[in-house]
């Protein structure tokens, strides 16, 4: 059982290294990214309103989000093997919902690993990647939005013991072996 929140800025690698570490030990991957792009792919309701918010480089309402995560971590997958987190929370007003509804599941968080890039590195990688809501206004706007209403999440798990900082530039392999050992699973 792992239960583990990823943080960091976009194009840290969060998703990169969550998916790894999820397939390696068979844990559900959780990804609000990738929920809310599914999502506007279908067209659906939630699509519609989600791509508003996110071709602006803007966050998605926290009742939303905090709706969607609350029914995906009542799965029984869950249950079984726990969760890893990749995009949520994103907000204080997030970080406190996950709160009670993980102490409702008494389920308490592992650890909350912060992968740490620069901004040089950050650009470079999301301009690379070429993602729709990846040009540079919007990535820019994607940054402020972190530093603002994210980046205050890394005292919030520090103050309660759970944050380990990583340092996500360098290759690949390297960083997913210091997330294990973070983790304890090596
Ligand atoms: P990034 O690569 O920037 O970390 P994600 O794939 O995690 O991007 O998310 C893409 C977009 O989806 C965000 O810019 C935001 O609009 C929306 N989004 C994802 N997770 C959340 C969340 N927890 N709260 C609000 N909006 C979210």
């Amino acid at each position: 059982m792992i239960k583990v929140v990823f943080l960091g800025p976009p194009g840290a690698g969060k998703g990169t290294q969550a998916l790894k570490i999820a397939e390696k030990f068979g844990v559900p991957h959780i990804s609000t990214g990738d929920i809310l792009r599914a999502a506007v792919k279908e067209g659906t309701e939630l699509g519609k309103l989600a791509k508003s918010y996110m071709d602006k480089g803007e966050l998605v309402p926290d009742e939303v989000i905090i709706g969607i995560i609350k029914e995906r971590l009542s799965q029984p997958d869950v249950k079984e093997r726990g969760f890893i987190l990749d995009g949520f929370p994103r907000t204080l007003k997030q970080a406190e919902a996950l709160d009670q509804m993980l102490k409702e599941l008494s389920m308490p968080l592992d650890r909350v690993i912060y992968l740490n890039v620069d901004d040089e590195e950050i650009v470079k990688r999301l301009l690379a990647r070429g993602r729709a809501d990846d040009t540079e206004e919007i990535i820019r706007n994607r940054l402020k939005v972190y530093r603002d209403q994210t980046a205050p999440l890394i005292n919030y798990y520090r103050e309660k013991g759970l944050l380990v900082e990583i340092y996500g530039v360098g290759e690949i392999e390297e960083i997913t072996k210091k997330i294990e050992q973070a983790l304890g699973l090596l």
